[in-house]
């Protein structure tokens, strides 16, 4: 659970045009070819299998199979396994971030993160969108930088673990892989190479309004907002404000730019968000789409800063 600590700032009628306007303004042009895109059926399809393992709570049997599925699709690529132990109030539960690195000719890093945990202690619960849909996109990411010599800063793709809380989300439950990869690169000196962090989060909702999340840095938000609106899709982007823990919050608060890319409104009143209603049904390939191109294009972006 991710606490909203601050209400809804955006006038109710702002929001409602912004709905009504947003399906009319997503661009059918054909886009330059120099224009990044991500296979978005692909990255459907992702989800669609990450979510068939069921649920993937930390310590789970269904855990470690996502685990498998994430070493075996970036089978190849060099990734670090960043073992570590949670301290939750339910004992103490190993826990293990993936870290993918793609080298860029330039020197500093890019890093795009999200989580593949799901919720702690919930049955029947299969979190398509909060949990699977980072889970994949990420994995479509990688494959558009696998291979590559990439033209700008490095790029290093993180599945966060442990980012659900085990009980109640207070600031020592919930975040762990991301309090923990924080604090390692803090001590290995390596938070002054990262020239921006993406977080991906809540994604896949087919009915996507992505929020201006306020813990997060102006001027990197303001460059997807951008690159959003370079690609036709800033309709879906930044109806209403809010500020929302997650894991951008550790490295934020160590000097690093991050945003928070999330949809937190899931369902009518949110009220798919950590129940069972969290299903393959609810997220579409669209909205995975819409968020990995602008993502993507917001890369191209800050290589020519
Ligand atoms: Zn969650």
């Amino acid at each position: 659970m991710k606490r909203v600590l601050v209400v809804w700032v955006m006038l109710v009628f702002a929001i409602c045009a912004a709905a009504d306007a947003k399906k009319a303004q997503v661009s059918t042009k054909p886009l330059p070819t120099t224009t990044p895109r991500v296979n978005s059926a692909r990255a459907m399809q992702y989800t669609r299998e990450v979510t068939a393992i069921g649920n993937r709570q930390i310590g789970s049997p269904g855990h470690k199979k996502t685990e498998d599925y994430i070493r075996e699709h970036l089978k190849g690529d060099n990734v670090e396994e960043d073992v570590f132990t949670a301290q939750t109030p339910v004992g103490a539960i190993s826990c293990r971030n993936f870290i993918a690195k793609y080298p860029g000719t330039k020197d500093g890093i890019i890093v795009i993160s999200g989580h593949y945990d799901t919720n702690y202690g919930l049955k029947n619960y299969v979190g398509a969108n909060d949990g699977g849909s980072s889970t994949a996109l990420l994995l479509e990411l990688a494959n558009q930088f696998r291979g590559k010599k990439l033209e700008g800063y490095s790029v290093w793709l993180v599945w966060f673990d442990a980012e659900e809380a085990v009980k109640d989300w207070t600031a020592t439950d919930g975040l762990y892989g991301s309090r923990h990869l924080a604090n390692k690169w803090r001590q290995a000196g390596l938070l002054t190479k990262i020239k921006a962090h993406m977080l991906l989060d809540m994604i896949g909702d087919a009915d996507l309004n992505v929020d201006r999340e306020t813990n997060s840095t102006s001027w990197l938000q303001d460059l997807v907002y951008q690159a959003a609106t370079k690609l036709g899709y800033q309709s879906y982007f930044f109806g209403r404000s809010l500020a929302i823990d997650d894991d951008h919050i550790p490295f934020v608060q160590l000097g690093v730019p991050s945003v928070d890319i999330i949809d937190m409104n899931y369902g009518p009143g949110d009220s798919y968000h950590h129940t069972p209603k969290d299903t393959i049904d609810k997220v579409s390939a669209k909205s995975l789409g819409i968020v990995g191109d602008t993502v993507l294009q917001t890369v191209q972006m800050l290589n020519k800063n």
